[in-house]
């Protein structure tokens, strides 16, 4: 065991603070490495504010971690101390079930070891995730991650990417589809890019009027205010897919609407309460309602790779450590523009 400074909090009512926390000697297999970047994603906040339900205290969040490796165990093959490294949301399983064997280990039989708040088998606790200045785990789970020209922006891939990329793949976008992106988010704006580099024509729903213009910037080819009815309608039976990334309770009819026959609004964000869907609004037009969870490990290797390719990165807002509990009200207020990265550097030994 090795003591590792961390931020942290044990109650949902409870800000981070600094904490020490063990993380496992290396084994064989495991690589350990110290965290440069850390990005913060929506699901850091659910989880810390338990909306997906109780967790043993600490909970130490971060599922978007770039380093540089420090300690390779005995029988690791793919990295050598002083390579970049990235994990995202998978640190561990079972590896034999039929899931792990056709690379979709985010649906293993016997459930994935996430990188925070997940029953540790090697250690025997539980996972604390990347505010912290090191990480260890087997090196099956972590990614090379390519010489991007700001390695904090691609942070985010590893857990924002990876969840639109999985969908926009499976789903089929590219030249000739037309693609909808619901929320503009940290999700939602990589999925604009990631698309665009797919070939498809995207077309994001916001909320927020301050995103149309900057929907465009990113690279959408329309923008549309989600009050706005009559800019809605032009939009009626068009579209092939709509990713949906909105993290909060809303009315996804509106958007099934949208849909071409044989069409799919796929969710990927995790609003906490139930979402209710019309039988008229899927029944009619042969409609699906889908969803998506991150992606296997190789396919996280191949997002990196296409990213890197097609010089797609996060926008970024890099913080202290320190600043993490207004990086979350903020995060909640919807006031990011559009990851909040954090430079580890920040926390000092
Ligand atoms: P985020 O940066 O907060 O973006 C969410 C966006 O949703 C907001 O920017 C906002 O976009 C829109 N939104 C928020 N509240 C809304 C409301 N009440 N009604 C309509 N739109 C609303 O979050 P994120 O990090 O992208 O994550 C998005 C969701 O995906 C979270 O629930 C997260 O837990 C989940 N997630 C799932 C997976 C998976 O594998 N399935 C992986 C990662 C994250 P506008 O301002 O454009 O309206
Ligand atoms: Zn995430």
């Amino acid at each position: 065991m090795t003591q590792v400074k961390a931020y942290g909090t044990s109650s949902p009512s409870e800000p981070l603070e600094q904490i020490t926390i063990n993380r496992r000697a290396v084994q064989a297999h495991d690589v350990e490495f110290e965290i440069l970047y850390c990005g913060i994603c929506h699901s850091d906040l659910h989880q810390i504010k338990g909306d997906f339900g109780p967790f043993p205290p600490p909970i130490v969040p971060g599922h978007e971690i770039v380093g540089r490796v420090t300690a390779v165990g005995d029988h690791v093959k793919n990295f050598k101390v002083g390579d970049l490294a990235g994990v995202g949301c998978i640190v561990d399983s079972c590896d034999h079930c039929e899931y792990c064997n056709e690379g979709i280990e985010q649906f293993c039989d016997e459930g994935v070891t996430f990188s925070f708040n997940s029953p540790d088998k090697v250690s025997g606790g539980h996972t604390f995730g990347g505010f912290s200045k090191t990480y260890v785990c087997n090196e099956r789970y972590v990614l090379k991650m390519p010489t991007f020209k700001n390695l904090a922006a691609a942070a985010p891939l590893l857990c924002a990417g990876i969840t639109v990329y999985s969908p926009l793949k499976h789903w089929q976008a590219g030249p000739g589809k037309k693609v909808g992106v619901l929320g503009i988010g940290g999700l939602g704006h990589l999925a604009i890019k990631i698309a665009k580099a797919m070939g498809a024509e995207v077309t994001v729903f916001t909320t927020s009027p301050s995103k149309v213009e900057d929907a465009k910037r990113l690279g959408a080819d329309y923008a549309v205010l989600s009050n706005d009815s009559e800019e809605m309608n032009k939009y009626s039976r068009k579209l092939h897919f709509i990713i949906d990334t909105v993290s909060a309770k809303h009315d996804v009819n509106a958007y099934l609407n949208l849909l071409r026959h044989d069409g799919s609004v796929v969710l990927v964000g995790l609003p906490p309460e139930p979402l209710e869907i019309g039988a008229f609004n899927v029944v009619m037009g042969r409609r699906s309602f889908a969803g998506s969870n991150i992606g296997g490990i190789a396919e996280t290797q191949e997002m990196l790779d296409f990213c890197f390719k097609h010089n797609i990165t996060a926008e970024s807002e890099i913080i202290n450590i320190q600043d993490v509990n207004t990086a979350f009200e903020r995060l909640e207020k919807g006031d990011v523009k559009y990851r909040f990265v954090i430079d580890m550097a920040s926390l000092k030994n």
